[in-house]
């Protein structure tokens, strides 16, 4: 049977002589993988519309396993995200993350609608040449996706007594999963301290889109305190 996906390409490795397997994120599908059979030789045509970081067009023909790829069109190239390395490592990073939280074969049009928004911001910034934004939307785009996929981190009361957040000394139990208030965050070992401004980045990855993060201005210290706290959380629950 033939299935056609919008897809973005997340990743490919080599098999057999010529052949490459792709694994993407479908609009239709959600996370799939299949076979490009002999994409590697010289006059193959499909090679560069599965190339990672790729919004396309997708045909797959499959009957049992895999399948395999049988047509491509790009939609969008995200052209001067890949000539940036920075951005490249930036979003490969992303991918890696990307591919341990999402399963196979669950399609999620939101999850779908992030990735791309999250590209897209990434394509602009590049564009534009101002790389340090990159880090922002990595972080941001995690923290959402997260959301999405059901492991919410808690920003807006203490996650162990569910009392208001004192403005200042605030902890971060991945454990817990979120922000902690300073009674109890002496019942537990494995808390951390968070800034008050990085909890409230924390809160407006939330409730803004991807785009607008890059108007967010952090010191070093906050934005660190921010990684910190999602850098644990992901220890925790991957
Ligand atoms: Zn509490």
């Amino acid at each position: 049977m033939e299935y056609k996906y919008t897809a973005i390409i997340l990743n490919k490795w080599d098999v057999g002589e010529t052949d490459r397997i792709c694994t993407m994120y479908s609009l239709e599908g959600g996370k799939i993988k299949s076979v490009a059979k002999g994409v590697r030789k010289p006059q193959a045509k499909l090679a560069s519309s599965l190339e990672s970081i790729t919004l396309a067009d997708v045909t797959v023909f499959r009957s049992r396993g895999l399948g395999k790829i049988t047509s491509s069109i790009v939609e969008k190239n995200f052209t001067a995200l890949k000539k940036d390395g920075e951005a490249l490592l930036e979003v490969f990073a992303a991918f890696h993350l990307f591919d341990k939280l999402v399963d196979f074969e669950n399609p999620d049009q939101n999850v779908f609608l992030l990735l791309q928004e999250y590209l897209e911001s990434v394509e602009k910034s590049a564009k534009e040449g101002d790389q340090r934004k990159y880090l922002i939307f990595r972080y941001g785009f995690i923290v959402k996706l997260l959301d999405s996929l059901g492991y919410a981190i808690g920003v807006d009361l203490c996650v162990s007594c569910g009392c208001p957040l004192p403005p200042e000394k605030i902890g971060f139990s991945s454990q817990q999963g979120g922000v902690i208030c300073g009674s109890c965050s002496t019942l537990n070992k494995e808390v951390i301290l968070i800034r008050v401004n990085a909890v409230k980045m924390l809160r407006l990855f939330l409730k803004n889109n991807i785009q607008t993060f890059s108007k967010i201005h952090a010191s070093d210290e906050d934005f660190d305190s921010m990684r910190m706290a999602v850098d644990d959380f992901l220890r925790w629950n991957l």
